[in-house]
């Protein structure tokens, strides 16, 4: 079994060419939850309709979020009518947010939810969200403290960062699903590109997934999220440098210390693989950019190769 921790963009990207190379037997996604929030009466899950869409091949390739082909006449009317218009919910992925209230509604826990709404999709790979109970993302500005998507959408990641909090994270409830397969046999964990901060760290911040990764006997395998000294999408190289860290592969490595064992980086950080190896790390130079499926699956497979070589 392999385990992949994920949040949207770079987490799906990498998780569709996984699922494109192990059958669904042999993989579990885990997917972050504290991007999730509230919003219009519904629970607006990100980062687990990021990695459906994509594994559905349903997802917009061009925006990195929402559905392809979506149409916007929902949006239309809610500005005409003078509602809530900075978030933005196209019609086709507005019936998922619909079912899931629904099944919400009706108890079930977000794991089945996701795990059904999957199956409607056509998704044959498990896709588990890191908890059951909310998990909400608080970033710490200057200004105080902002609710994670008020920080990424409203205000387009502009503030300053000085720091996270995970609220809800020490009692965050892991899905039965996933319990399982921490119990089991477990080969690797693959950390996709993921932001470190606010997609990684509240998965591993639940202290059930924490203490089974601190206590493993399986090697954690990590794609860097930073090419080049750049984030390929998103805010993670201006938060490094906000937090004081120079945006490269190097630091990341840093950043995750011991909870990595095996580094992935890109031709292009060829010149840092000498020092991440001084940390103490293996490391695999490779094209980590994930452009088209082929991308994803070529990488999915270099990635299951050091996995298994403990190379
Ligand atoms: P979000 O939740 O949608 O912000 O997405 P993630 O946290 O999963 O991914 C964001 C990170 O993915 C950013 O730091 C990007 O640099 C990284 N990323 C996106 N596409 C790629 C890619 O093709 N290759 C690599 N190595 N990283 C990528
Ligand atoms: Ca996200």
């Amino acid at each position: 079994m392999i385990v992949a921790l994920a949040g949207g963009v770079g987490g799906a990207k990498l998780a569709v060419g996984l699922a494109a190379v192990l059958p669904p037997e042999e993989l579990t996604i885990v997917v972050n939850t504290g991007d999730d929030f509230e919003h219009l009466g519904f629970t607006i899950c990100p980062d687990l309709d990021t990695v459906m869409y994509t594994l559905a091949h349903a997802n917009n390739m061009k925006t990195g979020w929402g559905r392809a082909g979506e149409g916007w006449r929902f949006m239309q009317e809610m500005r005409r009518l003078g509602g809530p218009d900075w978030f933005q919910l196209g019609d086709r992925d507005l019936a998922v947010h619909v079912l899931r209230r629904e099944a919400l509604a009706r108890g079930l826990p977000l794991s089945q939810v996701t795990q059904d709404l999957c199956s409607r999709f056509g998704v044959r790979h498990a896709v588990v969200p890191m908890s059951d109970t909310p998990v909400r993302t608080r970033v710490k500005t200057a200004s105080g403290e902002l609710a994670f998507q008020d920080y990424f959408v409203r205000l387009r990641c502009a503030p300053r960062v000085s720091g996270f909090r995970f609220a809800g994270v020490r009692k965050a409830c892991v899905p039965p699903a996933l319990s399982r397969v921490m119990r089991g046999r477990v080969d690797a964990v693959v950390v996709c590109p993921s932001n470190p901060y606010v997609s990684v760290a509240p998965i591993t911040s639940v202290p059930a997934i924490g203490a089974w990764l601190r206590q493993r006997k399986f090697p954690v395998i990590a794609v860097s999220p930073i090419i080049g000294g750049a984030a390929v999408k998103g805010p993670a190289a201006k938060m490094m440098r906000e937090l004081g860290a120079k945006p490269d592969a190097l630091a990341v490595a840093r950043h995750y210390g011991g909870a990595v064992d095996c580094w992935v980086i890109d031709e292009q950080d060829a010149p840092l693989a000498a020092a991440i190896k001084r940390l103490g790390k293996r490391v695999v130079v490779t094209r980590t950019l994930m452009t088209h499926r082929r991308d994803s699956a070529t990488l999915a497979r270099r990635v299951l190769r050091a996995a298994k070589n403990n190379e």
